[in-house]
């Protein structure tokens, strides 16, 4: 059995825009104030290890302790099969530039990789999402989500962030960027972690 959350107030161990807004969304009909980690002046831990499950164990606890509240992390990525699994736990990496994070230029580095290595289509590929709620008592919980689809060129859809314009799901003819947030939220990654978590330590989503 998972531990329950019973506060009013829960840190989102996040300094990445895009997620914050989906995780706010996500928690619309819940009674719970999503405090910013950014907005509380919490420092960015290094991401150090190699999984997502370990990456979001340092962000949550991270937050949690600074904080004394509990904290929600979310560690994802994209893996490319015709990659190897790459970008993986590097997706962000792939974005970074001397002037910030360009995801047109990670993008563009994904397809240019899939026709150096002549992988024929479709390109598949998914997003994985691990959410992690830590206490400041040092206790967590951990739920993983999923979805599946493949990589599209040229990017269609400015909605969303990151790597969305390229990720078409299976049984979809739009990517993510083309999704409004309730419709990514319904299928993402992040979305069906967010269920799981729920379910573990929040109890039914109200109706
Ligand atoms: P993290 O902050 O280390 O977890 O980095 C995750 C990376 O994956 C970031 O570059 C995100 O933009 C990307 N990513 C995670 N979830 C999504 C998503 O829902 N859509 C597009 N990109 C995502």
């Amino acid at each position: 059995m998972s531990r329950r959350f019973s506060g009013s107030k829960l840190v989102a161990a996040t300094h990445n825009r895009g997620k914050l807004e989906e995780i706010r969304h996500l928690f619309a009909a819940f009674p719970v104030e999503i405090l910013a980690a950014a907005d509380l002046g919490l420092a960015e831990p290094a991401e150090t290890e190699t999984t997502f499950l370990g990456n979001a164990r340092i962000k949550a606890h991270a937050a949690a302790k600074a904080s004394g509240l509990p904290a929600l992390a979310d560690d994802s990525g994209i893996a490319v099969d015709g990659l190897g699994g790459a970008p993986g736990v590097h997706t962000a990496d792939w974005a970074e530039t001397p002037g910030g994070r360009d995801f047109v230029q990670a993008m563009t580095r994904v397809w240019r990789e899939l026709d150096a290595a002549a992988v024929p289509e479709p390109r598949t590929a998914r997003f994985l999402c691990t959410l992690v709620l830590a206490w400041p008592d040092g206790h967590d919980e951990a739920f993983e989500g999923r979805i599946e689809g493949r990589c599209v060129w040229p990017m269609r859809g400015s909605q969303g962030h990151g790597y969305d314009p390229m990720f078409q799901p299976d049984g979809f003819d739009v990517t993510l960027g083309e999704m409004d947030r309730w419709e990514k939220n319904r299928i993402s990654h992040r979305g069906n972690a967010f269920r799981k978590l729920i379910a573990g330590c929040f109890g039914p989503e109200p109706a």
